[in-house]
C-alpha cells in the first residue's frame, strides 16, 4: 500500500472513530471536571448520625421501604420491555416477526418502551401520595401520565421517522450532520430551556432577590434570573433548581420554599444554587451530554452501516435498515438510558457537595453570614428542614444511594459542614493532620 493512501486511511472520519472521539472526550471532562470526592463515592459509608428525630427518622424510612419496588420497576420497566421485543423481533411466530419489522411495528416498538415507565411512575406516584408528598388524586396522576406519555410518543415517532428519511437520503454520510447536530441541541436545548418557563411563574420575594445578587456579587457573576414555581397546589416537595448557562441561567424556587423555610435557610439554598453558577456546574453537564449524544448518534451510524449487521438484519436499503434494526436499537438505547441513571448520580454527587461548600465560602464573602460556622449552621438547617419535608436521603440504603443518590446523604452532608465549621476553629494550637491520619480519613 501507497504511504499516502495509508495515511488517508487513517484520517478518514467513519462512524466507529467519531463515536470514540466524542466518548473519550466525554469521558476527559467528566474526569476534569468532576470534583472527585471518596466521601460520595457509591459505595461510600451513609449511615450516620444526622440529628433527626426517631419519628421521623421512622417515616423516611418506611417511605423508602414503600417506594424501592415502584422506584426499581419505573427504571428497568423499558429494558425488560426492549429485552421481550428484541427476543419476540428473532424467535416469535414468522407473522409477528413480519409486523415488527414494519414501519407499523417501529411505531409499537417506540410506544411500547414510552409506556413501560408508566406503571412503574404511577405507583410511585401513589405511595407518595400516600405518605402527603404528592397532592394529586389517583385520576390526575393517570391524565398528566398518558398526556405526558402520548407527547413522548409522538416526539419520538417523528425523531424516528426523521432519521429514516434521512438514512434513507444520505444512506453513507448522514452522521457527519446529525451527530454535530445531536451535541448542538444538547447544548442549546439546554441555554434555552430556561427562556420557555412551562409552569406558572411568579416573582421572587424581593429580599430573596437582593440576596442572590449580593451572592452573585461575591462569586463574580452576573445575577441569574430568579422565578418562583407554583408547586404547592400538586406537592408538598421544595426544592430549588438552576438551569441554563450564561445569560440564561434561572434559579427557580418551588413557592413552598418561602413559606416552609425561614429566611436565613432560604439564604443558604439561594447559596448553594449560586454556587452552581459560579462553578458553571449546568454548563459542564451540558457539554458532558452534547459529546455524548454525538457518540450515541455515531454508534448507531456505525451499527446501521455494518454490512455484518446489514447482512444479519436482511434488509437491502437505509429506511429497511432502520426498520430492521429498531429491536436492538430500542434494546440498546433503553440499556444506555438506565445505566446512565447510576452514572450521572456518581457524578453529580461530589458537585452537590462542592455546592454546599462554596455557599458557605460565599455567604461569608458576600457578607450575608456573620462568619463561617453561623454560614454552615445555617445551610445544615436548611438541608434538615427540607430533608423532612421531602422524606428524602437521611441514611438511605447503600443500592439507593448508588443507583438513584444524585445528591449525598443528609448525614454526609452534615457531616462536611460540621467538619468546615471545625476548621473554622482550628487555632494555633491545634494538632495538624498527620499523612496517617488523612490517610485514614480521606476527604
Ligand atoms: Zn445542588
Amino acid at each position: 500500500m501507497p504511504h499516502d493512501e495509508g495515511v488517508r486511511t487513517y484520517l478518514v472520519l467513519t462512524p466507529w472513530r467519531l463515536c470514540a472521539g466524542a466518548a473519550v472526550a466525554a469521558a476527559l471532562v467528566v474526569m476534569m471536571v468532576t470534583p472527585w470526592s471518596s466521601t460520595v463515592a457509591p459505595w461510600a459509608q451513609t449511615a450516620s448520625g444526622a440529628g433527626i428525630g426517631a419519628d421521623l427518622q421512622g417515616k423516611i424510612d418506611r417511605y423508602e421501604a414503600a417506594s424501592a419496588v415502584p422506584l426499581i420497576l419505573a427504571w428497568l420497566s423499558p429494558v425488560v420491555v426492549a429485552i421481550v421485543w428484541f427476543l419476540l423481533s428473532r424467535m416469535g411466530t414468522q407473522g409477528l416477526r413480519r409486523w415488527i419489522h414494519t414501519r407499523s411495528g417501529v411505531i409499537a416498538a417506540v410506544a411500547l418502551l414510552v409506556v413501560s415507565g408508566i406503571p412503574g411512575s404511577l405507583w410511585l406516584a401513589s405511595v407518595r401520595r400516600e405518605f402527603g408528598l404528592n397532592l394529586r388524586s389517583g385520576p390526575q396522576d393517570f391524565l398528566v401520565a398518558i398526556m405526558a406519555g402520548a407527547m413522548t410518543i409522538a416526539v419520538a415517532v417523528a425523531v424516528v421517522s426523521a432519521l429514516a428519511w434521512i438514512v434513507g437520503r444520505w444512506p453513507n454520510r448522514w452522521w457527519i450532520v446529525l451527530a454535530p447536530l445531536a451535541a448542538a441541541v444538547a447544548l442549546m436545548g439546554s441555554w434555552a430551556l430556561p427562556l420557555f418557563g412551562s409552569q406558572a411563574d411568579r416573582a421572587v420575594p424581593p429580599a430573596v432577590a437582593v440576596e442572590v445578587d449580593v451572592l452573585s456579587q461575591a462569586g463574580g457573576v452576573d445575577a441569574p434570573d430568579l422565578r418562583t414555581a407554583v408547586m404547592s397546589q400538586w406537592a408538598s416537595t421544595v426544592n430549588a433548581v438552576v438551569t441554563g448557562y450564561g445569560a440564561s441561567s434561572t434559579i427557580t424556587y418551588h413557592d413552598g420554599l418561602f413559606v416552609d423555610l425561614t429566611a436565613p435557610e432560604v439564604r443558604a439554598i439561594s447559596a448553594h444554587e449560586v454556587a452552581h453558577i459560579v462553578s458553571q456546574d449546568v454548563w459542564w453537564a451540558s457539554v458532558e451530554a452534547a459529546l455524548v449524544c454525538a457518540a450515541a448518534v455515531a454508534a448507531i451510524a456505525g451499527a446501521l452501516s455494518s454490512r455484518r449487521i446489514r447482512r444479519w438484519s436482511g434488509a437491502t436499503d437505509g429506511v429497511g435498515v432502520v426498520v430492521a434494526m429498531t429491536p436492538f436499537l430500542a434494546l440498546a438505547i433503553a440499556a444506555l438510558l438506565a445505566l446512565s441513571v447510576p452514572v450521572v448520580a456518581t457524578v453529580s454527587r461530589p458537585i452537590e457537595l462542592r455546592a454546599d461548600h462554596e455557599a458557605v465560602e460565599l455567604l461569608v464573602i458576600s457578607g450575608l453570614a456573620a462568619n463561617e460556622v453561623r454560614a454552615s449552621d445555617e445551610l445544615a438547617s436548611a438541608l434538615r428542614t427540607m430533608t423532612s419535608i421531602n422524606l428524602g436521603g437521611v441514611n438511605p440504603p447503600q443500592w439507593r444511594y448508588a443507583l438513584f443518590g444524585t445528591h449525598p446523604s443528609l448525614a454526609q452532608r452534615l457531616g462536611v459542614l460540621a467538619a468546615a465549621d471545625a476548621n473554622a476553629d482550628v487555632s494555633g494550637d491545634q494538632v495538624p493532620a498527620t499523612r496517617t491520619s488523612r490517610w485514614q480519613q480521606p476527604n
